[in-house]
């Protein structure tokens, strides 16, 4: 079995916590909700994650994504839940500097020039 992967390309305009946003909701809408850390950690993710983008984070929160994607691992039925997970554990280890410049109700600093922002939000 040689499983599956995803790859998504994106230029360095692009606001990595959006990144992250839009990826969780994207395996929120995909969980089944069968199991507990799938079904909670994708809705808490999304939900930090939302409130965190639009600047109400706080410094907590960085090491709480990264805490409940880290507990999410191997801990579902099926790989929904690893695939949730993963992406977001690597995008706040690389980019944690950009979640620190979204604290203190400051708005998105990458918003003007998101390439992410201009494309359709998945519902
Ligand atoms: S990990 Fe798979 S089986 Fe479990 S809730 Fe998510 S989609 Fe459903």
């Amino acid at each position: 079995m040689l499983g599956s992967g995803g790859l998504v390309v994106v230029d360095d305009s692009t606001c990595m916590v959006k990144f992250a946003l839009r990826i969780m909701k994207f395996y929120k809408h995909e969980s089944c909700g069968w199991c507990i850390p799938c079904r909670e950690g994708t809705d808490w993710l999304e939900k930090t994650l939302t409130r965190f983008h639009t600047g109400g984070g706080i410094k907590k929160d960085i090491d709480n994504i990264q805490y409940l994607s880290e507990n999410m691992l191997g801990r579902t039925f099926c790989p929904l839940g690893d695939a949730a997970a993963l992406p977001t554990i690597s995008i706040v280890k690389k980019f944690r500097k950009e979640f620190e410049d979204h604290l203190e109700g400051k708005p998105c600093p990458f918003e003007k020039q998101s390439s992410v922002q201009r494309l359709p939000v998945f519902a």
